[in-house]
């Protein structure tokens, strides 16, 4: 939970805040580009949200941040609860983003795919009721794809309770060691025909990436998209 008194002078003045235990990850600037920039070593808010999709927005950020470092001097629990439903957000042909960053992970983004013959969970966000349940109503979770050992979080807790199959790269293992499925090599390994796990060794030596139906490729950190160049 944010902190007034930690408030960051870089924050313009108005409702929503950073404060300093903010680390710098990115998430707020991606889910709310028009209230949050990077200013020096950390975020703040450089516009206050007007409107209400900006608003909705900015508390989509606020419950998103990995530490808790959004926040605002005044709450609105209807908009906040209104946000809170919106995870996870769809993106297009069954694929979400699921929201609520994990710190263990630094605040990487995490992905639901819902399919026939099982969903998908790509990458970890914390483990969190509100998510369980919604996992729970839309048919569960069979696979969980890890792209790499920094971004597992809370998987163990999610395959745990949904009895779920982790996948990871030999080279990462040690970061999900009693993980179900271990990918050996730099051979492509196809699952069904709409899932294929490609490795990817460089970030980490056990990088992995999937492509989803030929259309969508989850890159973990194996790629990284720079808002300054507007290049990857
Ligand atoms: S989401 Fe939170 S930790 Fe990440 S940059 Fe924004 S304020 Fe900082």
């Amino acid at each position: 939970m944010a902190d007034r008194n930690k408030r960051l002078d870089s924050n313009i003045p108005g409702n929503f805040y950073v404060d300093a235990t903010c680390i710098n990850c990115d998430t707020c600037r991606q889910l709310a580009p028009a209230s949050f920039e990077e200013i020096g070593r950390y975020s703040a808010v450089s516009h206050q949200p007007v409107s209400g999709p900006e608003i909705h927005q900015a508390y989509q950020a606020l419950l998103t941040c990995p530490v808790g470092a959004i926040g605002t001097e005044q709450s609105d629990k209807a908009l906040a609860q209104t946000a809170m439903g919106s995870f996870p957000s769809p993106i297009e042909d069954g694929v979400s983003y699921c929201g609520f960053n994990s710190e263990k992970s630094f605040g990487a983004n995490s992905f639901l795919i819902e399919h026939p013959d099982g969903n998908w969970l790509i990458d970890s966000p914390r483990y969190l009721k509100h998510l369980v349940e919604v996992f729970e109503r839309r048919g569960g979770i069979a696979h969980i794809f890890l792209t790499h050992q920094d971004d597992v979080a809370d998987s163990d807790k999610y395959a745990a309770h949904f009895g779920a199959k982790r996948i990871i790269h030999r080279a990462d293992v040690q970061a999900a060691s009693t993980a179900e499925q271990i990918i050996e090599g730099e051979e492509t390994t196809q699952i069904g025909s709409d899932f294929q796990i490609i490795p990817v060794p460089g970030h980490t030596a056990g990088s992995m990436v999937l492509l989803y139906r030929e259309t969508f490729l989850f890159t973990g950190d194996h790629l990284w998209w720079n808002p300054h160049t507007k290049s990857l």
